[in-house]
């Protein structure tokens, strides 16, 4: 494939939308265009904000296009009022190791990346061309998408990571913390949706919600649990303000609750009452997992994340072996130019370049 040839087809369309254009009839996240009238399949990669919007869905629909993602992310979408239920006619459900040829004559393959409850990768083929996108991906991925050109997430910019512990000891360390606080006021839990399941599914894992009921969370915290609990994740029955207010006031009033949230700005207050574990997403670079914050003697910081990072970054990068990547600069353009530099002194026969740069 000539290079002219490979810029219409394989691109981050604009600098904020995140667009994702695997050949000629696969966009993923963003949406489709109107003047791009190839453009057949809409995939969402995952269920998290930064990759779908309600308004950029309504576009595809409006042209009356699907949109595609795997069944645990078109019912968590559903946490956002928009409408999957399965007979609609503009979604389809497309599993973890399904391969699909469409109408169009492209052949998909999603596969699971480790990020959250549904999040995939995504292989395209489309006349002899192999296209993929690693969507946000977590560590210890067992199988991976065989693409010639790969667009990377770029979350992590692949720094080194100094640090002595595991995911595991950090959950555990976590669950011991969030048991002992429990016993003497409220618990706060802040986390991105998925990550916070994740923790709640290894309290739950460890008996912790067949004693503690007084859990609190909005309707959204509330649809995610419902979701994760569904596949198996041992997640708390959430009372929410919604539409159990008295029940809710009852249980704030007790002084004895758990409370989850995905933002900071979701607490009623700025430091609310009682202990507060706030789980970061971002920055592993720590060398204790739990740290306790300087301004507050009962907000703990907690270092997990469900992004791979480091070493993991370049492992998905030799067991992809494409030999083209664009780091995407949609979410962070720092992030993608430092993924950039990163990869090319790593990987010198693969073409490497940020989006923000085509
Ligand atoms: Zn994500």
């Amino acid at each position: 494939m000539n290079l002219d040839n490979l810029n219409k087809l394989f691109y981050v369309r604009g600098s904020n939308q995140g667009t994702i254009k695997l050949g000629p009839t696969v966009i993923a996240d963003g949406f489709i265009e109107s003047s791009e009238e190839n453009e057949e399949h809409h995939f969402i990669s995952h269920a998290h904000t930064d990759h779908f919007r309600k308004s950029r869905i309504r576009k595809t629909w409006y042209l009356e296009k699907p949109i595609i993602a795997t069944t645990p992310t078109l019912k968590l979408l559903e946490a956002y009022d928009i409408n999957t239920s399965f007979n609609h006619q503009l979604v389809k459900a497309q599993n973890h190791g399904e391969i699909v040829t469409y109408d169009t004559g492209t052949k998909v393959r999603l596969l699971e990346n480790n990020h959250i409850l549904g999040s995939v990768q995504i292989e395209v083929e489309y006349d002899g061309q192999r296209f993929g996108y690693s969507g946000d991906f977590g560590e210890n991925i067992e199988e991976y998408i065989n693409v010639d050109y790969l667009i990377m997430d770029a979350t992590y910019a692949g720094h080194p990571v100094k640090k002595s512990w595991t995911r595991d000891d950090c959950l555990e360390e976590l669950a011991e913390r969030i048991n002992d606080a429990s016993e003497s006021g409220p618990v706060n839990i802040c986390g991105t949706s998925g990550l916070l399941n994740e923790i709640a599914g290894f309290l739950g894992e460890n008996g912790f919600w067949d004693d503690y009921k007084n859990v609190l969370g909005n309707k959204r915290v509330k649809h995610w649990c419902d979701v994760y609990s569904e596949y198996g994740y041992k997640q708390p029955t959430i009372t929410t303000d919604d539409y159990e207010t008295d029940l809710y006031n009852e249980i704030l009033n007790s002084k004895k609750y758990i409370q989850l949230v995905n933002r900071r700005n979701d607490f009623k207050r700025s430091v609310p009452d009682g202990t507060t574990f706030w789980i970061e997403n971002r920055n592993i670079n720590s060398e204790e997992p739990i740290t306790k914050n300087n301004n507050n003697e009962r907000w703990y910081d907690v270092t997990l994340t469900s992004h791979a990072f480091a070493d993991d970054i370049f492992s998905y990068v030799r067991n992809v072996n494409p030999k083209y990547i664009i780091t995407d600069a949609s979410r962070g353009e720092t992030t993608a130019i430092e993924l950039e530099k990163k990869l090319k002194q790593n990987f010198a026969d693969i073409k490497i370049i940020s989006s923000n740069l085509i």
